[in-house]
C-alpha cells in the first residue's frame, strides 16, 4: 500500500483536510493487479464538473476511451506516481471507459449507476470494474454507503446470471417436441413475421398461472388483445416493423426484465393480475398471469403459454437504453441453433 499513501498526497492539495482520513483500502483482493485501479474518494468534485481518479500502470491517460460524451482525462504526478483524473462533463448513463482494450464502469460524483442499467452491462465488464475498485476512506458516510450498494448491485448481478431461472409453469416440464420449441417454422405467418417460433410452447389447461423465472421489473404490459389487430399488421419494410408484427401474434403478454438483463416474455395470456404493471417489481415465482388462448389463430392448439427469453446483448455502450422495441430486436434465446443443441441447453437453462 506504499502507492496508496503517496496518492493521498495528491488529493491533500486539492480537498479540505476534513474530508480526509485514512489510505486507500481494498475492496477486492485481486488475485493479479490489473492495468487500472479505479481510486472512489466520494469528497468530489475533486475538480470543476465531475471526475473520477484513476492510477494506470503506464499513467498513459490519453490511451483511456469512453463511448461517453465529453469525456476528458487529465494527467497529474506526484513523486512518481502517475495518477489520471478522469472527466465527465456531459450526461452519460453508463460511463464505462476502455482502457487497453478492457472495460470498466466508472461511477462519478454520486450519480451512481441504478441496478437496471447494471443489468445490462457485460459481466465482464462489472468483474473487471470490481476487481480494480479501491475505496479511499472518508466521512462522507451516506455516499460511502450508496458507494457499497453499487458494488453490492454488481454482486448480486454477477450471481444473478450464475442462477438458473425458475421454469415459468413450475408443474410443467420444458417442452421437447420439436414443433414446441425456439426455431421452429411457423409459415403460416412468415409473410408478415420472420415464420419462425421463438420460444417454447407449454401445453396446460387454461388459467393456470405463469410466474416470474426470475425476480424484477415489469417492462411492458398488454391486456386488451382483439382478434382486428390481425387486421393492421404492417406490411412491414424494417425489421422492427417485422417484429412488431410478431408481437401482435403473443396476444397478451408480459414482458419481465430480469435481474440478469434478460428478458422473459409471456405469450397467449387470459387475465394479467391488476398489480402486474410497467415497473412493478416482482419476485421470483410471484405469478404475472395466466394461460390463455389470446391471438392463437389454430383451434387445434388453443391454451398454452408461449415462452421465450429475449437475450440482452449486454453491450457497454449502450447500456441503460434499452427501450420496449430494442427488446424487441433482441435475439430470441437459441436463435439459429439445432434441435439437439436447444434441447440439451434449454435443461441447463432452468432449475
Ligand atoms: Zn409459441
Amino acid at each position: 500500500m506504499i502507492r496508496s499513501s503517496l496518492f493521498v498526497g495528491v488529493l491533500l492539495i486539492t480537498v479540505p483536510n476534513i474530508l480526509i482520513s485514512e489510505p486507500t483500502v481494498e475492496l477486492v483482493a485481486a488475485s493479479e493487479a490489473p492495468p487500472i485501479e479505479i481510486l472512489f474518494s466520494w469528497i468530489t468534485p475533486l475538480d470543476d464538473g465531475a471526475s473520477v481518479l484513476l492510477r494506470l500502470d503506464d499513467a498513459d491517460g490519453a490511451r483511456l476511451t469512453s463511448a461517453c460524451p465529453d469525456t476528458q482525462s487529465v494527467m497529474s504526478e506526484s513523486n512518481g506516481d502517475k495518477v489520471v483524473r478522469w472527466k465527465l462533463t456531459g450526461k452519460c448513463r453508463m460511463p464505462v471507459v476502455t482502457y487497453r482494450g478492457v472495460n470498466y464502469i466508472m461511477p462519478i460524483s454520486g450519480s451512481l449507476p441504478p441496478r437496471e442499467a447494471l443489468s445490462d452491462v457485460a459481466s465482464e465488464t462489472l468483474r473487471n470494474t470490481l476487481k480494480a475498485s479501491s475505496i479511499i476512506k472518508n466521512d462522507y458516510r451516506l455516499s460511502s454507503l450508496r458507494l457499497r450498494q453499487f458494488f453490492r448491485d454488481i454482486e448480486i448481478i454477477l450471481a444473478a446470471r450464475n442462477t438458473k431461472f425458475a421454469l415459468p409453469i413450475p408443474e410443467s416440464p420444458l417442452p421437447t417436441n420439436q414443433s414446441h420449441l425456439p426455431n421452429a417454422a411457423r409459415p403460416f405467418r412468415a409473410g408478415v413475421t420472420d415464420g419462425v417460433h421463438h420460444g417454447w410452447d407449454f401445453y396446460i389447461s387454461e388459467g393456470t398461472p405463469v410466474r416470474a423465472i426470475e425476480e424484477w421489473t415489469i417492462m411492458h404490459v398488454k391486456r386488451d388483445f382483439t382478434w382486428s389487430e390481425m387486421e393492421h399488421l404492417h406490411k412491414w419494410t424494417t425489421e422492427l416493423e417485422r417484429q412488431e408484427n410478431l408481437d401482435t401474434y403473443r396476444g397478451n403478454t408480459v414482458y419481465l426484465k430480469t435481474l440478469s438483463g434478460h428478458v422473459a416474455i409471456y405469450a397467449h395470456l387470459s387475465d394479467i393480475p391488476d398489480n402486474i404493471q410497467i415497473g412493478t417489481k416482482v419476485k421470483k415465482w410471484e405469478i404475472v398471469g395466466h394461460v390463455g388462448d389470446s391471438a392463437v389463430p389454430d383451434k387445434k392448439y388453443l391454451y398454452h403459454l408461449h415462452f421465450e427469453l429475449a437475450m440482452n446483448p449486454m453491450r457497454d455502450e449502450q447500456a441503460g437504453t434499452h427501450t420496449f422495441e430494442d427488446v424487441l430486436l433482441w435475439p430470441f434465446w437459441g436463435k439459429g441453433k439445432s434441435i439437439t443443441w436447444v434441447r440439451e441447453n434449454g435443461k441447463n437453462l432452468f432449475e
